[in-house]
């Protein structure tokens, strides 16, 4: 009995090309023009092999695959996904997805080797069938719809769901190892500066020189392991806020007093414009640790002698936070990307972990407000942050 293949494309030219190559090379072959006659196709006819386009009518190529990959009759026909690097395709990488759909094989239509050539390794794997051609009865199309959507719905259930289990795990894993480093941490960051304070006896100016730059990595590790402990602990759902009535003019005072050797040694203009008394209701670490993160954002991303803006405003029942700087500004198209976790814009090399302004973003949406930013490259950037005066019960 002559091998079947069923070739599935919208194309005529493929068909009579195809068809005449196979043909000639001693197989049968069965046509469909679109999906739903592909799968029909394929439960009545029973091919030893199906050769598919991606780009049909109705249902694209990788929803027939999985489709009839999915089905006991159909799961062991193979399937090779036929399409070319030229053609639009709904996916980036088509080979990779043709084979995450299910597809035995990928072949381009542009690549030399002739579609015979290519398929006869997979027809030599498989044994010769016993047709059984009335065994399945063709589908409606409102039935093969409704079979693709409740595939597509338990196929992305289960992806999700391991996607989950995976980032739980991954989020463990960051968590044991950021608790790990903490205490080593610690316990280095003590003996170091007692050495530089010449508790254990005198140090000469090149070995404090050199401690304190030791110092300095051991504190840029230490922020990085209470970074990734923090976003951990948001991610869990286990990050409580303490609320209590926080001053939010005295808390931005506090924070600008924090960084005022920083404004000189740059040569900054830090110009603030808070209103005294402005109260809200959350946390008063959790608010300090935004501001932090945004401020600093702002002294360190804009260069010497650049000017930065604080300002806080009431309206009506939510206050306002505005830091608005002359630094380098921000693209469009990475303004969308900057509130994502360990996203760093490559230009810019400064210390940093891409985790400040996600970590912000959490905690402000903790507190029910709402943070974003405004920008525009080589323009400055402006982060404004919204808090309600009591939080939404
Ligand atoms: P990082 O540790 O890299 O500063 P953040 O999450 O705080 O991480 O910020 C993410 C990225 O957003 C930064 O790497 C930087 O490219 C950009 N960014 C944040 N604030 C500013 C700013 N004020 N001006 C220009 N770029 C900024």
């Amino acid at each position: 009995m002559k091998q079947r293949i069923l070739i599935v494309d919208d194309s005529p030219l493929i068909h009579q090309m195809y068809g005449a190559q196979f043909e000639e090379a001693g197989f049968e072959v069965l046509h469909a023009q679109d999906g739903i006659e592909a799968i029909n196709a394929a439960f009545t006819q029973m091919p030893d092999l199906i050769l598919l386009d991606i780009n049909m009518p109705k249902i694209n190529g990788y929803q027939v695959c999985r489709l009839l990959k999915d089905h006991r009759d159909t799961k062991t026909i193979p399937i090779i996904i036929e399409t070319s690097k030229t053609s639009a395709t709904p996916v980036a990488d088509p080979k990779m997805w043709s084979f995450e759909t299910g597809a035995d094989g990928y072949i381009d239509k542009e690549e030399p080797m002739t579609a015979v050539d290519f398929v006869r390794p997979f027809l030599a794997k498989i044994p010769a069938k016993k047709r059984d051609d009335s065994q399945n009865k063709p589908m409606t199309e409102t039935e093969i719809m409704t079979a693709l959507s409740h595939l597509l719905d338990k196929q992305l259930y289960v992806n999700v769901t391991h996607l989950k289990e995976l980032n739980e795990r991954k989020n463990a894993f960051v968590t044991n190892v950021s608790h790990e480093f903490k205490s080593p941490l610690t316990v280095m960051k003590v003996g170091l500066e007692d050495i530089l304070n010449e508790a254990c006896g005198p140090t000469t100016p090149q070995q404090k020189e050199n401690l304190e730059r030791v110092i300095q990595t051991v504190n840029r590790l230490g922020r990085l392991v209470v970074d990734l402990l923090d976003i951990s602990k948001i991610e869990a759902g286990k990050m409580t806020l303490n609320v209590q009535k926080v001053d939010l003019s005295e808390l931005m005072e506090e924070v600008i007093r924090a960084y005022a050797v920083m404004v000189k040694e740059k040569k900054m203009h830090l110009i603030k414009d808070i209103p005294a008394n402005l109260f809200v209701t959350g946390d008063k670490d959790k608010l300090m640790q935004v501001i932090i993160n945004v401020l600093h954002n702002s002294l360190k991303y804009t260069p010497q002698k650049g000017k930065v803006m604080v300002q806080l405003k009431k309206w009506e029942k939510e206050v306002r936070l505005e830091i608005e700087d002359t630094g380098p500004g921000i693209t469009k198209e990475n303004l969308e990307k900057i509130f994502d976790k360990f996203v760093r814009i490559t230009a810019e090399k400064r210390e940093g972990t891409g985790l400040g302004l996600p970590i912000a973003r959490d905690l402000v949406l903790l507190h029910g407000g709402k943070i974003w930013a405004e920008s525009e490259s080589g323009k400055g950037s402006k982060f404004v942050i919204v808090l309600p005066v009591s939080p939404a019960k």
